[in-house]
């Protein structure tokens, strides 16, 4: 049985141990210690990492009650164990401030159903509807309770002094319970700072709808908070710098950028359209159908078969685009060849695919052969 060290010293990061053993954990070496200072996985928090002898510990898990410390090479004898300290650190600050964020929501009935600590961030899964939930209410209780510096007790609980305790959820296992007077009362075999004030703050980030009836609360504690607002900063100062903007008329300046793109785009399509009718005109000073091959593409393409097919005529038209031809067959409404099967005979020479019904059909494939494929489209006509 291995002397859980972070039980009774979460600030313990370096100690000497006793290989008592070797197992298998998914086909990985894992060793077991006498005594132990990583955490394993448990209550959403992630297993510790760092060094055993010569190894790296690459993650801690429990299994039948044994701490597995999985390592990249087998150990053995006394050890001089390390974990990462940065790391688990970082995990108190989250771990606990989710207790209290917790607390906070319990306070507005809004009980936690579950809690994962992620790489970025974390979330914690609530028994409430989105719409009830007042974020920023439950953030600043939160707070109040980290810049309070208020004592965290983790002990464990006799059965007889747990009764008196107002515990926020039952017991898993073991007889552990964390203890913030008047905040929270909470079984839990999770590392905690000494006080609540190691937290640094928490910033409830985002909130959706989970499920029927619950809701997913997105956050971050500590230096976390501290990295994301770099971050967020920096990728602000970026979009500013290509808007062409101060960063607080970064919003202003991305509406008028997209109304402005709109108005463009409207603009290029009603000129495309009246270039299309243009290169119509030409094509159309012979009679008969028109098969042609057009320059800007498959939208330009179709937009000449349109306009010649409004003026009463049959028109073969192809671009090149990409790399792949580019096929667009139009005819008048009433009678005629259909233009679906037309194309389909067409496509089958350049190795396309496409469709379309009587009157227009579009499709697309190799241009190797596009010349064979539009005469064989005008020679049944
Ligand atoms: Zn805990």
């Amino acid at each position: 049985m291995t002397d859980r060290l972070y039980l009774s010293d979460p600030y313990l990061k370096s100690f000497r141990a006793r290989v008592i053993g070797m197992r298998d954990l998914d086909g990985k070496p894992a060793a077991v210690l006498d005594r132990s200072a990583f955490y394993p996985e448990g209550g959403g928090q992630p297993g510790d990492r760092g060094t055993l002898g010569g190894a790296r510990v690459l993650d801690t898990q429990e299994r039948q009650g044994e701490v597995l410390h999985i390592v990249d090479q087998a150990v053995s004898g006394e050890v001089d164990a390390e974990i990462d300290w940065t790391r688990r650190f970082d995990h108190m600050q989250q771990h606990h401030g989710q207790h209290l964020l917790s607390a906070a929501f319990d306070k507005l009935e809004a009980p936690t159903v579950s809690f994962h600590l992620g790489d970025r961030t974390c979330t914690i899964d609530l028994d409430a509807p989105l719409g009830k939930l007042d974020l920023r209410q439950a953030e600043a209780m939160a707070n109040d309770s980290i810049w309070r510096d208020l004592p965290v007790i983790a002990r464990d609980f006799t059965g007889e002094e747990r009764s008196r305790l107002p515990l926020r959820k039952e017991p898993v296992k073991g007889d552990r319970v964390v203890v913030v007077e008047g905040v929270d009362a909470s079984p839990c075999g999770g590392t905690h700072p000494k006080r609540t004030g190691e937290v640094g703050c928490i910033a409830v980030l985002r909130a959706q709808r989970w499920g029927e009836g619950k809701a997913r609360i997105e956050f971050v504690c500590g230096n976390r908070v501290v990295k994301l607002l770099r971050e967020a900063n920096e990728t602000l100062l970026q979009a500013a710098d290509a808007l062409k903007a101060a960063p607080a008329d970064l919003a202003q300046a991305a509406a008028r950028v997209t109304s402005e793109s709109q108005a463009r785009r409207k603009s290029l399509e009603s000129l495309q359209t009246d270039l299309a009718k243009l290169e119509a005109a030409q094509l159309m000073t012979k009679p008969g159908p028109v098969v042609a091959k057009v320059e800007r593409g498959a939208a330009f393409a179709r937009a000449v078969a349109q306009a010649i097919s409004s003026q009463g005529r049959t028109a073969l038209i192809a671009s090149i685009e990409d790399g792949r031809a580019h096929l667009c067959f139009a005819r008048p409404k009433g009678e005629g060849p259909a233009m679906g099967t037309l194309l389909k005979e067409a496509l089958a020479i350049l190795g396309g695919k496409g469709g379309g019904g009587p009157e227009f059909a579009q499709g697309s494939g190799d241009p190797a052969r596009l010349d064979d494929a539009l005469a064989l489209a005008a020679g049944k006509i």
